[in-house]
């Protein structure tokens, strides 16, 4: 269930060890790799755009006998016999011995103005993924938890200064991890303050607007 890097793997190996396998995918096949415009740190690939990568995974993955089928999953149940009967949105189910789950997740979004716009282009939501991208900048990581705080660190190897923006007075994350963010010199904090739009030229972000 799902044709996102990971559902796209587990059916390359699921083919390939000649077990009958389906690729329920409720999208297009790619999954969040679709949304990425560049990848940079995919073995074998100096460079290669998101939906690039995801047309090869697919087909390499179908070229040992997975068979791709559109439709989003509503429900698994399990049968007396063992077998897990997996419900669709249209048409009949399926019923299988095994079933892999790699539905994959969604960022939380700011859904602010701005946001959807810059998406690729400043607006990131993986620090490992995209950091490499900002050297030298001055970037802002939004958020108060340990995800926050530890891509805010992470991005501190890039960029010029990193300024974490926290909607409350305190941060959730862990107190150490709090404690090695204040120590940081490159790290800084706008505390009660809610980013309200993410501004650009057009192409790239610029700044964003705070309350
Ligand atoms: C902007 C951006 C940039 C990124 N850049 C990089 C990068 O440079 N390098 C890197 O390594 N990673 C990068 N990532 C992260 C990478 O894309 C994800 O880690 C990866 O896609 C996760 O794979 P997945 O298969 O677990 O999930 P997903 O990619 O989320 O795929 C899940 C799939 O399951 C399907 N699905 C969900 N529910 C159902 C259902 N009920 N029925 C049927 N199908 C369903 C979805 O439609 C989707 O296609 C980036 C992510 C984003 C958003």
């Amino acid at each position: 269930m799902g044709a996102g890097p990971a559902g796209l793997t587990a059916a390359l190996y699921a083919g390939r060890s000649m077990k009958r396998t389906v690729l329920l995918e409720a999208g297009i096949p790619g999954g969040e790799l679709l949304n990425t415009e560049n990848i940079e740190d995919y073995p074998g690939f100096a460079s290669i755009t998101g939906p690039d990568l995801a047309g090869k995974m697919t087909e390499h993955a179908l070229s040992f006998g997975a068979e791709l089928v559109s439709a989003r999953v509503t429900a698994i149940d399990l049968e007396p016999d063992g077998f897990k009967r997996i419900e669709l949105e249209e048409g009949d189910p399926y019923f299988a011995k095994a079933v892999i789950l790699a539905a994959g997740g969604q960022p939380r979004k700011l859904d602010v103005p701005g946001e959807k716009e810059y998406a690729g282009r400043g607006v990131s939501y993986c620090a490992v993924c995209d950091g490499a991208f900002f050297r030298g900048e001055h970037l802002a990581v939004v958020g108060g938890g340990d995800a926050a705080l530890e891509e805010a660190a992470f991005l501190t190897r890039y960029a010029s200064k990193v300024t974490v923006i926290h909607r409350r007075s305190e941060f959730r994350a862990q107190p150490l991890l709090v404690e090695r963010a204040r120590q940081n010199p490159k790290m800084e904090f706008l505390l009660d303050a809610v980013v309200e739009e993410i501004r650009g030229d057009g192409m790239r972000v610029e700044s964003v607007r705070l309350r």
